[in-house]
């Protein structure tokens, strides 16, 4: 009965849930399907895990399965459990209930239990996610035309003639490295090389030493105060699947990593260039990550940020904010979508292709709605935010924004949202062919306007 009734509660809580959240843009069938299937599976689930755990698991009869605490429980852990909907309106044995009982059970909570449990999942959303959609101003002005052709040349450079690069390639990964240098000097900006040391023998890699590459553009107002702004220029070798940080497979490519993130070294390369010929009142460090990419993501000791981050902190910079630019350049829906996650569009990612998502850690979301918010004045694309806690979620963490909240610094990693999107993530097609360019062009410029506002203020 449970099962049957269940999904359908789901979807209709669902359903409004969504529509608070984002009345314009529902994929009503992907939340749908999404949220019957979880509650479908966590029915069916339910007594397999009850025994893992050493519950009692009641059936009742052939629809109903549903368990009781044990008895050992607190007080707390009772209420919830109870008002998960998974205990029944007494404790008794199944021999001992009574027909009463069962009624009450069939008739009444078999209903509750679904809409409970639907409720309690929205409300837990709701609780440990926020998300925020800012729009676009549409009458913003255009990028100045080298600005698309900046972009469309270092994504070129990078990901079509130097391709994978990486501590398993380090020629190719110098290679990028004295690029970036020579572009960020042409700029007029004195570049300095952060070393990040990695042993061989545990990362079984060819080159031994990568450099983040850092151009200061000091502020003329307030020098002391610094917003870092970010991209890793690395891409990740290839392993057995996208996911996969281990074992790095050298007989294969790996992603030649347009989106993943030639897109975002562009976007700095060209932020810096707008930036060189106007400075600031708040000082900007443009950071050219290394190391990001697995087997190295959230590795302190060899993860280029890490050290980058923990050097501004043992020398007592002043760290306002941090924006990761992190795969910037798809705006046109692309099908299968196989590696989308079906619950992004409840947690405010939606489906459409439209918008840039300023995603970070709970006590970065103001700063990431400052961000949002600055960006949506000068973009006809809108912005979103998704902020949740590191210990609720890991994933939240999807780039060198990481690095800097381990640091307790703030941090905001802005993107096209990557794998949510384009199936190429991490892929051998991720080439420079596949990115909307005139879009990514409207987007960087209003990074660009909203970086110079904020240090501006
Ligand atoms: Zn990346």
């Amino acid at each position: 009965m449970s099962r049957v009734i269940g999904p359908s509660f789901h979807i209709v809580v669902w359903f409004i849930w969504s529509a608070l959240l984002d009345i314009k843009r529902m994929l009503i069938l992907e939340r749908c399907i999404g949220i019957s299937w979880f509650c479908f599976l966590l029915y069916s689930a339910c007594p397999v895990f009850a025994g893992q755990q050493g519950l009692r698991v009641l059936r009742i009869d052939d629809m109903i399965t549903t368990l009781t605490p044990p008895n050992g429980w607190s007080r707390p852990m009772r209420t919830l459990f109870r008002a998960l909907g998974f205990a029944i309106p007494c404790e008794k044995s199944v021999d001992q209930l009574s027909s009463q009982d069962v009624h009450i059970f069939k008739v009444k909570h078999a209903w509750l239990h679904s809409i409970r449990l639907a409720t309690i999942l929205s409300l837990l959303l709701l609780a440990v996610g926020c998300a925020s959609r800012h729009s676009g101003n549409r009458a913003a002005a255009e990028p100045p035309p080298w600005v698309e052709a900046s972009l469309r040349t270092a994504v070129v450079k990078l990901a079509g003639e130097i391709g994978e690069r990486n501590l398993y390639r380090p020629k190719a990964l110098e290679h990028s490295a004295t690029w970036i240098e020579q572009q960020l000097r042409t700029l007029g900006y004195e570049v300095r090389r952060q070393a990040v040391a990695v042993d061989t023998n545990v990362f079984r890699c060819a080159g031994a030493t990568a450099y983040n590459v850092e151009a200061v553009l000091v502020g003329h107002r307030h020098p002391e105060e610094n917003i870092i702004i970010g991209a890793h220029y690395d891409t990740k070798v290839a392993t057995a699947g996208y996911r996969d940080s281990w074992p790095p497979l050298l007989d294969r490519p790996g992603t030649p990593g347009a989106n993943d993130n030639a897109s975002g070294v562009a976007a700095l390369l060209t932020i810096a260039r707008s930036l060189a010929a106007q400075p600031c009142a708040k000082t900007l460090r443009l950071v050219f990550f290394s190391n990001e990419e697995p087997p190295f993501f959230k590795q302190p000791s060899v993860m280029g940020s890490y050290l980058y981050a923990g050097e501004l902190k043992a020398k007592g910079v002043r760290v306002e904010a941090m924006l990761s630019l992190e795969i910037l350049g798809c705006y046109s829906k692309r099908r299968p979508n196989k590696k989308r996650f079906w619950y992004a569009s409840p947690a405010g990612l939606s489906h459409d292709p439209d918008y840039v998502a300023f995603v970070s850690d709970l006590p970065s979301w103001h700063q990431s709605k400052r961000w949002a918010a600055a960006y949506a004045r000068y973009s006809p694309l809108a912005a979103r935010t998704l902020a949740i806690p590191v210990g609720v979620s890991r994933k939240i963490g999807w780039s060198d924004d990481w690095a800097f909240w381990r640091h307790d610094l703030r941090a905001v990693c802005v993107t096209d949202t990557g794998f949510l999107r384009c199936d190429d993530y991490h892929e051998l097609s991720d080439t420079p062919d596949r990115l909307d360019y005139a879009p990514f062009a409207l987007v960087v410029w209003a990074l660009e306007q909203a970086i110079r506002q904020l240090a501006n203020e």
